[in-house]
């Protein structure tokens, strides 16, 4: 390993790209059903240099003006942080997956409980089946809290004051900044929030006083809108909207669409990008319904953006970075399921009235659901104590959602390195995006060839730059959550 400069920094590049296409393709082929097993270790092993402490700490004090450091530093020392819990790590992987919760005489995977509940239609039997996950979940946590532990000490370790500081300074996150924006979402979309959601609860049998997290998973389900979004229409909608942005997806080589079916493959949507921009797998099990339809939708966000990144760029720009950005433009393309413009042109829905209005609720209370946990994780992270803030989760999350939420799962229901707020600002760009979008080029804006080449301009520079640059680059201001806020609550 080279030691210093330039040497140093394109040497890092390189062994990140290889670290990344072979992890990202070993994920490929185990969640697309093609290999039994993930093996990771030999990955590890191959490219153990990247994640020492010695290569830490280049790269955190090199000095060189490099506009590849700030993302290769994030990288290297996310790698060294899972390094160091990977262990762990595993061990709480193994369990969730070995553990099962009794329930009607048998013995439930721990893991199908959520949906489990969504298709439950008895609340009480819901409570109890939750009330059985949560007991398992409470005995887990213990692997849980010594992760944690161990983490906060390997930050300190590195010279952080706390989680919250080396995410936040290493990520660019900009904490401080989004918990006021966010704080204020919540309290301007508190009364029409709290009114839509009692009479959703009541609209399935719920008292809303007596409320849990297991009657959203329930009332979100919503099958009354399936049969408007049928599998077969899935990928042939998909394809004409692509064509409509100027994308013809039958020259594009490089996307690769994997629809077989596979015993063990995942049920779920998920984008591969194995080289990018010249190898990208787009792998669905289309069942069809309005989730699958969403799904697709921002795997095929993901999949354009990385399939559209100029290759005569490193590593750093094309595959690391703000993942606010990607996410971003994942959002975008799942974001015309909910235009009325698009259902219409694309699925001939004529009264999309009840469904829109009902997804645009589901999406106010997922932001707040996300609002409420960047306020958590700012807290939880602070001061190396995880266990003090198991009842801090179940006030914020159960203040803020409207629905009793449990301290058990003050460490499940978590990512880590703040992912919720790479989501957060994810949303509000994307809002702003579509907000100039709109502006420039109408509803029909999905259709519109100079929309198209804007959008794949921006894709072309992959996470060069920040969420907030790209806005700039637009004359938009900073991050302003504004046109998400007005979207969510108008008509309600
Ligand atoms: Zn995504």
């Amino acid at each position: 390993m080279p030691k210093t400069g330039r040497a140093l920094i394109d040497w890092l590049d390189e062994q990140a790209a290889a670290f990344s296409g072979a992890t990202t393709r070993e994920y490929y082929l185990n969640y697309a059903g093609l290999k039994d097993d993930l093996s990771l270790a030999p990955i590890y092993r191959r490219h153990r240099a990247l994640f020492t402490r010695e290569t830490v700490d280049r790269i955190v004090t090199t000095r060189s003006k490099d506009e590849r450091v700030p993302n290769l530093r994030e990288f290297v020392v996310d790698g060294y942080l899972e390094q160091a819990a990977k262990r762990l790590t595993e061990e709480i992987a193994g369990r969730e997956t070995a553990d099962t919760v009794e329930w009607d005489g048998e013995d439930l995977p721990y893991r199908s409980v959520q949906q489990e509940l969504a298709n439950e239609p008895d609340a009480a039997r819901r409570r109890d089946l939750d009330q059985r996950r949560l007991e398992v979940t409470a005995a887990q946590n213990g692997l849980r809290e010594r992760r944690w532990e161990l983490l906060y000490g390997q930050t300190r370790g590195l010279g952080f004051d706390s989680y919250v500081d080396l995410c936040d300074k290493l990520g660019a996150l900009e904490l401080q900044p989004l918990r006021e924006i966010t704080e204020r979402f919540l309290w301007e979309t508190e009364l029409t929030y709290r009114a839509r959601l009692e009479r959703e609860l009541r609209g399935i049998g719920v008292d809303p006083a007596l409320a849990e997290r297991a009657d959203l998973l329930r009332l979100f389900r919503a099958s009354q809108f399936d049969d408007s979004f049928p599998e077969d229409r899935m990928v042939p909608a998909l394809y004409a909207t692509l064509r409509g942005l100027g994308v013809d997806v039958d020259q594009q080589p490089n996307v690769i669409l994997d629809t077989e079916d596979r015993p063990r493959k995942s049920p779920r949507a998920f984008c591969a990008p194995t080289r990018i921009p010249d190898e990208i797998y787009l792998v669905i099990s289309p069942h069809g319904g309005h989730d699958d339809y969403r799904a697709l939708f921002h795997e095929a966000g993901h999949a354009q953006h990385f399939a559209h990144i100029s290759g005569n760029q490193p590593f750093a720009f094309r595959g690391l970075g703000d993942n606010s950005v990607t996410e971003g433009f994942a959002f975008v393309l799942e974001h015309l399921l909910y235009s009325r413009a698009w259902l219409r042109r694309y699925l001939g829905i004529k009264k999309s009235a009840a469904y829109l209005s009902f997804v645009r609720f589901h999406k106010l209370y997922f932001l707040r659901r996300y609002a409420a946990k960047l306020l958590y994780e700012l807290e939880l992270h602070s001061d190396g104590e995880p266990r003090a803030h198991a009842k801090r989760y179940a006030d914020l999350l159960t203040s803020h959602v409207g629905v009793r939420y449990s301290a058990a799962d003050y460490l499940s229901d978590l990512d880590d390195g703040f992912y919720c707020a790479r989501y957060l600002r994810a949303w509000i760009f994307e809002a702003q995006l579509r907000a100039v979008f709109r502006r420039r080029w109408g509803e029909q804006w999905f259709r519109n060839r100079d929309a198209g080449a804007t959008l794949r301009d921006l894709w072309s520079m992959g996470q060069r730059y920040s969420a907030v640059e790209l806005l700039r680059r637009l004359d938009e201001p900073g991050l302003d959550i504004g046109p998400l806020a007005e979207e969510l609550t108008a008509g309600s």
